[in-house]
């Protein structure tokens, strides 16, 4: 018998929006990104091993920084 188990990281956008970027200055669509990993077990992921972290994304460098939680997802 043998169990196959692992780790997965998922990205999901929660939202994007026109801003300024901080690392190429350009005026860029900067996208909003939650990235979770879970604990996964025959490939279904069961539980979160580590709390979501969020990101921003720019359009233009492609650059992701860590970004504050938004509010509206502080609870989850
Ligand atoms: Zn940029």
């Amino acid at each position: 018998m043998f169990i196959l188990f692992g780790f997965r990281t998922r990205e999901q956008m929660v939202s994007t929006s026109s801003m300024v970027c901080e690392v190429c200055g350009v005026q860029a669509s900067q996208a909003l990104v939650k990235r979770s990993t879970k604990f996964s077990l025959f490939f279904i992921p069961l539980f979160p091993v580590r709390p979501s972290a969020y990101y921003l994304r720019c359009a233009h460098c492609a650059t992701m920084r860590p970004a504050r939680q938004p509010a509206a997802a502080a609870g989850r």
